[in-house]
């Protein structure tokens, strides 16, 4: 089977790459879709995120990568994936993942959303909570890759 990924990865985290890993356990092939937002105004470009992902996920058997604009449906049509894939932190998540899940089976019947818990380890990970920690010169590498730790660290330093 083959799943797809989509998120916007500013950066991707462990608490990502975890859900990946576990993914290509699950299914065989994850597909991750990095969302261009043209609205959403993104730390990393596009390009520098798929660079990021490409290092961290060079060894995971069945991960791939690709980019899209717009909606998630049409992006597993055109990738031909089975499933989408998500990942549930706490109930926080869950609202707002339900209203998501639910709209993507109103457009297309086609693909279920399937959740996958994180790791208790990983539950407080989010890109943004990395990312405030970069800004104050904190400890994080043990959120992200060391790839992604040294753009965060570079990134953070110019300003
Ligand atoms: P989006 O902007 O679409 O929410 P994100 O890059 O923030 O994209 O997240 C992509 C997916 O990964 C979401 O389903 C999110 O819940 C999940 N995710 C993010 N961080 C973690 C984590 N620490 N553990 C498990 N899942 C996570």
């Amino acid at each position: 089977m083959k799943a797809l990924y989509p998120g916007s990865f500013d950066p991707l985290t462990f608490g990502h790459l975890d859900l990946i890993e576990r993914g290509c356990k699950l299914f065989g092939e994850v597909v991750i879709a990095v969302l261009e937002n043209p609205a959403k105004k993104s730390t990393f470009t596009l390009d520098r995120r798929i660079i990021q992902i490409a290092n961290a996920t060079k060894d995971i058997k069945g991960a791939s990568i690709v980019s899209f604009k717009g909606l998630t449906v049409n992006c597993a049509k055109s990738n031909n994936v089975d499933l989408i894939l998500r990942g549930l932190r706490a109930m926080s998540d869950f609202e707002y993942e339900l209203q998501i899940a639910h709209t993507n089976r109103s457009l297309d019947l086609n693909y279920e959303t399937i959740f996958l818990a994180t790791e208790t380890h990983h539950s407080y990970l989010s890109s943004s909570v990395v990312k405030e920690v970069a800004r104050f010169g904190g400890e994080i590498r043990h959120m992200v890759p060391e790839f992604i730790a040294i753009d965060l660290i570079n990134i953070y330093n110019k300003i």
